[in-house]
């Protein structure tokens, strides 16, 4: 007779499950897990893919596995039935920080999504024992603490797997840990080979999170991309990345003559996804090896990685493109140097114009040049961001590459993103047009039948009602924050950058304070919540997160205010707290500079959990828009033309806009008022008002009156429940083409070939 689950947790457990703590069944529950998908055999294929990335932002694993592995229905019933509750049992669980936002989940959304389709293919990244900072809020400030995760029971799994990787002045020793990747409904599991180093000591870490950067003997794997203010920072980086290149690239030429691999047919069997420019290394990393180690002359050896190796561009921001001075290789990885500068003399030996050159006239190496140049595919993250590469950012290397050119809009994993964060309406919606959706996301559309049908609009309504009472009492237990479960959620969540705009966004809260002080009461309290965490060395954003923290206390301690409006800012925004907020969230605010975000996943994820997005005609804002017509989003603000446009003539001027218009005068005033001096830190704001008034680079005062308007009209049309909740139907019906399931078949078709 088959042994029951029940019957094996209480073995596990060694006693009776409803006497045992929730940490003693994460525990049994983390191991048999771990267990099962230890006996299940990895995809193969004749073909393998090596996504390498420097983050993998996965969040806590214990539930998506259980999803993936069709084990949690029965987990959540068994321990129902003994007195527990599945939701504390995941609060035990500590989230994996791997990753600082969109790129990093993207990998991870990818993950899942290649084991989902049974594809051959790994992950290659970093273990960081305390990935990104932990935020906490002291005095209205952000303050970064460190934020361990590996503890003695943990998804990793160490490996006997280990490499020499050859620095200048000493040479390390890796361990490669493993994480299972099992694949919704599938029998077989993908890796992720977390790279790490034996000798690496948390004690070194002084009060918050600084540390001895000189120290990479004990430093190399303990932050994700630590605070690079300073030299030694980005020395430090450039540690990490080799660290994780040559581990990467050893481990596929190993695999390969393991299979008995002809190195020089190796991109017929190997494909290489250079996830951003921080894996670029591993180009001239995979050509020193071949040459110096297998034989290979350079002619042959380039020729081979070339065809290996593909890029995907994240960026059109020019400051976060990496251009690494020689002089730093040199300190760091000096074999490199003369191949690197080899790639180069042969791009201008065939090529004219200085803008293709890997190495510019200040020594500086541009990455993103390697990969372009030596790499068979380049990719964009959706339609407008491609279409901006080809015609300004990338343009020089369009005219000469147009073939390598495609574009990938990226996608979410529908696993984590409503099936776990919204068990309630992914049941919903399996009563409605049957479970098939999951795998295959097109059936979403099978919804619009309903379009019309009071019964179904109704219980839409109430599973959003239901999110949000949960959202309430879980904001009241961990922030002590009161807020209406009848008033309209607004939530802007995502990493605090100048030109994801959060600063607009506090200055329609100062127009909303203002308005209500006037006695023009809106019909329906607004809440306004805000979550996310600013790089440390960044001076500017991190005054955003002031003036929102000082207008939370300011706002929901005026008894005259916060009946009709409350302010919330999440502590510590991670995975975990968007699958929180993102089913409880009315309007999606995807308010970024046009021409700037270059896809966004976020604004894909509340979507798909019935939330109205807010935005610019921007990354995949655009895709949203057309899909779902214009009845269905509310879009504002100058389109990406003509911000370009501003930018190339430099026409934009804040200052100008600011006097000229009292309404705009009045709201950026306020930011160094009486009231808020008083709450915050007038340095801070100071600082961010001559910013805004003197500067702003990213043009919130460009579009904050029309952002003003279309919000306005939008909480007004909230109102009318059966419009909305109809909106809210098309909206999680359309989003079936942001399945990252879609974007890995895409890639698969157009690079991979697996
Ligand atoms: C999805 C996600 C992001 C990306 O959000 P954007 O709004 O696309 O910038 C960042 N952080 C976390 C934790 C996420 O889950």
């Amino acid at each position: 007779m088959e042994i029951s689950l029940e019957q094996i947790l209480r073995e596990k457990l060694g006693k009776e499950i409803a006497d045992a703590s929730d940490r003693e069944i994460y525990i049994a529950l983390l191991n048999i897990t771990k267990e099962k998908m230890k006996d299940m055999e990895h995809n193969y294929g004749e073909r393998k893919l090596y996504y390498i990335s420097a983050e993998f932002l996965i969040g806590k694993l214990l539930s998506n596995n259980l999803i993936n592995l069709g084990m949690f229905d029965e987990v959540k019933e068994i321990l129902q039935r003994n007195n527990h509750d599945l939701t504390s049992i995941e609060e035990i669980e500590l989230e994996p920080s791997l990753g600082n936002g969109g790129l990093g989940r993207l990998a991870a959304c990818f993950l899942d999504s290649i084991a989902t389709l049974g594809l051959n293919g790994d992950g290659v990244g970093l273990n960081y024992h305390d990935g990104l900072f932990l935020q906490k809020f002291v005095d209205n400030k952000q303050s970064e603490e460190k934020n361990p995760w590996i503890t003695e029971n943990s998804w990793l799994i160490k490996t006997d797997v280990s490499f020499e990787v050859p620095f200048r002045d000493f040479t390390l020793k890796s361990t490669m840990y493993d994480i299972d990747i099992p694949g919704y409904n599938r029998s077989k599991c993908n890796k992720l080979h977390l790279f790490d180093l034996d000798s690496v000591d948390e004690s070194i870490i002084e009060n918050g999170i600084s540390f001895n950067k000189y120290d990479i003997y004990k430093n190399l794997t303990l932050f994700l991309y630590p605070d690079d203010s300073d030299e030694a920072g980005h020395l430090l980086r450039i540690y990490q990345q080799y660290f994780m290149v040559s581990n990467g690239a050893q481990l596929i030429i190993k695999e390969a003559e393991e299979k008995g691999i002809d190195l020089h047919r190796l991109h017929e069997h190997v494909c290489v996804q250079i996830n951003d420019t921080h894996p670029t290394m591993v180009i001239p990393e995979l050509i020193r090896i071949l040459t110096e180690q297998k034989g290979f002359d350079m002619d042959s050896a380039i020729d081979v990685v070339s065809k290996t190796c593909a890029y995907t561009n994240h960026t059109i921001l020019a400051e976060a493109l990496e251009k690494w001075p020689v002089y730093y290789l040199e300190k760091v990885v000096p074999q490199l140097v003369p191949i690197i500068r080899e790639l180069d003399r042969r791009v201008r030996d065939k090529f004219s114009d200085e803008r293709v050159y890997i190495i510019d006239n200040q020594e500086r190496v541009h990455m993103a040049h390697i990969d372009i140049h030596y790499g068979y595919a380049v990719n964009g993250v959706a339609a407008l961001h491609t279409e901006i590469l080809k015609d300004s950012e990338l343009k020089p290397f369009y005219d000469i590459y147009p073939e390598k050119f495609n574009n990938k809009t990226n996608g979410i994993t529908f696993r984590r993103w409503l099936i776990h964060c919204n068990h309630e309406l992914s049941d919903y919606l399996k009563e409605l047009i049957g479970k098939e959706y999951i795998e295959n996301a097109d059936n979403l559309v099978k919804l619009m039948d309903y379009e019309n049908d009071e019964k179904v609009l109704q219980r839409l309504r109430e599973i959003k009602k239901d999110a949000k009472s949960e959202l309430k009492k879980y904001l009241k237990h961990t922030q002590n924050i009161d807020i209406d479960e009848n008033s309209i959620f607004d939530i802007q969540i995502k990493r605090l950058h100048e030109y994801k705009r959060q600063q607009m966004n506090a200055l329609y809260a100062i127009y909303k304070y203002k308005e209500i002080k006037k006695g023009n009461l809106p019909k329906r309290p607004l809440t306004m919540i805000f979550g996310a965490k600013a790089a440390p060395a960044y001076t500017i954003a991190k005054d955003i997160i002031h003036l929102i923290l000082c207008l939370q206390q300011l706002v929901n301690n005026d008894p005259d205010v916060s009946p009709y409006m409350k302010i919330v800012m999440v502590e510590n925004y991670n995975v975990t707290k968007a699958q929180k907020l993102i089913p409880a969230c009315d309007i999606s605010e995807q308010i970024s500079l046009a021409s700037k975000e270059a896809s966004g996943t976020g604004n894909m994820k509340f979507m798909l959990n019935g939330a109205v997005t807010l935005g610019t005609e921007d990354g995949a804002n655009v895709e949203i828009h057309e899909l779902v017509g214009d009845e269905n989003i509310y879009i504002f603000g100058k389109k990406s033309e003509e911000v370009i446009r501003l930018y190339e003539t430099g026409e934009y001027n804040a200052a100008a806009i600011y006097e000229n218009d009292a309404v705009i005068e009045e709201l950026v005033d306020f930011i160094i008022s009486k009231e808020l001096i008083r709450i915050g830190d007038p340095e801070n704001l100071a600082r961010l008002y001559k910013e805004i008034v003197g500067k702003d680079w990213f043009m919130a005062l460009l579009d904050i009156k029309d952002y003003i308007r279309v919000k306005e009209q939008m909480l007004l049309d909230y109102e009318d429940e059966r419009s909305w909740s109809k909106k809210m139907l098309v909206n999680i019906a359309k989003a079936g083409f942001f399945s990252s399931d879609r974007t890995i078949a895409e890639y698969n078709n157009d690079i991979w070939h697996l």
